[in-house]
C-alpha cells in the first residue's frame, strides 16, 4: 500500500478501473463457512459506491508484480484474473419500479450494515479507546495544573519521558493511531462532497484523537498533539535524549536562519491541500513527505528509499531537537495554523523575560521562544519546561531575586522582633531606672 492506495491491484471491467483504498480494506482472521478455502492471508476489499462497476457483467483483478533484475533494475509482470458472476446468483430484474425499491433497500442494508461494523470495531478496540481516554485525561489533568507539575524539574521530566514512551509504543506501534495531514484533506474532501461521519467513524482511536485535537486547539493550541500524542515526534524526542546521554552534539540555528526555515512546512502544507482539490490520491502519494507510515505504521518494514527517508528525518532529529518538527511537517503547520485563535495562555512569564534574561528562550527545545521573549504559539509544543523555569529557585533571575528580598525582608523583620524583644526584656529595667 502506498499514499494509502493499494497500487499493485487493480479491478477492470470494460474501461472502468477501480483501485482500492486503505479504507476500503479490511483484513480477515478466516472464512468460518465449512469447506472455505485456507489462505494465509485474507481480505475484503469494497467496491466503493458511483465507479460504475456492475457486479453482473464480468470483470478481472490484476496484479502488478516486480522483481529486481539489476543493481538498479526492476521487472514488471501482471497477473490477471477473470470472474463472472455465476447466474445462481443472479436475478433480473425488469420493473423499474422494482428497482428502485430494490436500491432504496440497498442502501438502508448497507448503511444497516456500516453501522454493525462500526458497533463491532469499537467493541474490539474497547482496550485500546480505555487506554487513550486515560491518556487524555491525564494529560488535561497536568495542563489544567501545570503549575503543580512544574515546581520539580526532574518529575516533570521524568512524567514527560514516560507519556512519550507511551505514546510511541502504544499509541504509535501498537495501535497505529498516528494522524497524518491525509486525515485533514479526505476530511475536507468528504466535507465538499457531502459529510458522513460513518467513514470517520471505522477507525475509533483515529477519531478521538481528532476529536480531542481539535479541542484541545482552542485551549494549548498545537502543543497537546505535537508535544505529547504525535507517535513520530515522541520518537524524534525520545532519540535525540538518548543522543543526548551520549553525547552527541547539539546545535542551535542563529535566530534569523531559524526563522527562515519555519515557514517551509506551510509551504509544504499548502502544496499538498492544492494536490487535494486536483486530485486525492496524488496528494496522498506527495504526503509521503511525511514519514509516518514508514516509522510508526509499518515499523521500518518498507522500501528502501521510504526507510532512508524516515532515518535522514531521525538522524537530524539527533543534532537538531526535533527537526523535522520544525521545519518540514505539514500535519504540524496544519496544526499551528489555527494557534491565535486559541483562548487561553497558559505559559506565565514574567516582565523581564527576553529583556534581560534569555534563560527560557535559551533553554527552549524547539526555539520557539522570541530573542524578545515572546513565545510563539504558532511553534510551540507545550513540553511545560519553561514553566519548570518561571519557578526554578536556581535558575530564574526573577524569582533568585523575589527570594533573596524575602529573605532580606524576613531577616529585618526577624531583627526588628529581636530588637523588640530586646525593648520588652528591658523595658521593666528601665521602668524601674525610671522609677529611681
Ligand atoms: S510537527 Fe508533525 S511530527 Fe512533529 S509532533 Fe507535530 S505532527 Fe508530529
Ligand atoms: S519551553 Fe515553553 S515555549 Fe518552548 S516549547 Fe516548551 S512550553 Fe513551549
Amino acid at each position: 500500500m502506498r499514499g494509502g492506495i493499494f497500487d499493485r491491484i487493480v479491478l477492470i471491467q470494460g474501461d472502468t478501473s477501480v483501485r482500492f483504498r486503505d479504507h476500503d480494506h479490511r483484513r480477515l482472521g478466516e472464512i468460518a463457512t465449512v469447506g472455505a478455502p485456507r489462505f494465509d492471508e485474507l481480505d475484503i476489499f469494497r467496491i466503493p459506491a458511483g465507479t460504475g462497476f456492475d457486479p453482473a457483467q464480468p470483470w478481472r483483478l490484476q496484479l502488478l508484480t516486480q522483481r529486481d533484475v539489476a543493481a538498479l533494475e526492476r521487472a514488471f509482470t501482471t497477473f490477471e484474473l477473470s470472474y463472472q458472476t455465476p447466474p445462481a446468483y443472479l436475478t433480473e430484474i425488469s420493473q423499474p419500479a422494482t428497482v428502485m425499491a430494490e436500491n432504496v433497500h440497498d442502501a438502508q442494508a448497507e448503511r444497516t450494515a456500516q453501522m454493525v461494523l462500526i458497533e463491532r470495531i469499537w467493541r474490539d478496540r474497547q482496550v485500546e479507546i480505555a487506554v487513550l481516554a486515560v491518556m487524555l485525561t491525564l494529560l488535561t489533568g497536568v495542563f489544567f495544573f501545570q503549575s503543580y507539575l512544574t515546581r520539580s524539574e526532574r518529575r516533570t521530566y521524568w512524567f514527560r519521558m514516560s507519556f512519550l514512551t507511551v505514546t510511541l509504543f502504544f499509541l504509535g506501534w501498537y495501535a497505529n493511531a498516528q494522524l497524518s495531514v491525509v486525515n485533514i484533506m479526505a476530511l475536507f474532501q468528504s466535507m465538499m462532497g457531502g459529510f458522513s461521519w460513518q467513514a470517520f467513524l471505522l477507525d475509533p482511536m483515529t477519531f478521538i484523537l481528532w476529536f480531542s485535537v481539535a479541542a484541545s486547539l482552542i485551549f494549548w493550541g498545537r502543543g497537546a498533539y505535537c508535544g505529547w500524542l504525535c507517535p513520530f515526534g515522541a520518537l524524534q524526542e525520545l532519540t535525540n535524549q538518548i543522543a543526548r546521554k551520549l553525547r552527541v552534539p547539539q546545535f542551535t540555528l542563529p535566530w534569523g536562519l531559524h526563522e527562515r526555515l519555519w515557514p517551509i512546512k506551510y509551504m509544504i502544507f499548502l502544496a499538498l491541500f492544492g494536490a487535494s482539490l486536483a486530485s486525492l490520491e496524488w496528494s496522498e502519494r506527495f504526503a509521503e513527505v511525511e514519514p509516518f507510515k514508514t516509522a510508526i505504521v509499518l515499523k521500518f518494514d518498507r522500501a528502501w528509499p521510504f526507510v532512508l527517508f524516515a532515518l535522514a528525518l531521525l538522524f537530524a532529529g539527533l543534532f537538531i531537537e526535533r527537526f523535522y518538527c520544525r521545519y518540514l511537517c505539514p500535519l504540524g503547520a496544519a496544526l499551528a495554523i489555527p494557534a491565535r485563535l486559541r483562548m487561553f495562555d497558559w505559559l506565565k512569564r514574567y516582565r523581564e523575560c527576553g529583556s534581560p534574561c534569555h534563560s527560557c528562550a535559551n533553554e527552549c527545545f524547539v526555539q520557539a521562544i522570541h530573542p524578545t521573549g515572546e513565545i510563539n504559539p504558532n511553534e510551540c509544543l507545550n513540553c511545560m519546561h519553561c514553566q519548570v523555569l518561571y519557578q526554578s529557585e536556581t535558575k530564574c533571575p526573577v524569582v533568585i531575586r523575589q527570594l533573596k528580598r524575602r529573605e532580606t525582608a524576613s531577616g529585618s523583620t526577624k531583627r526588628s522582633v529581636e530588637a523588640l524583644d530586646r525593648a520588652i526584656n528591658t523595658k521593666p529595667a528601665t521602668k524601674e531606672t525610671d522609677n529611681v
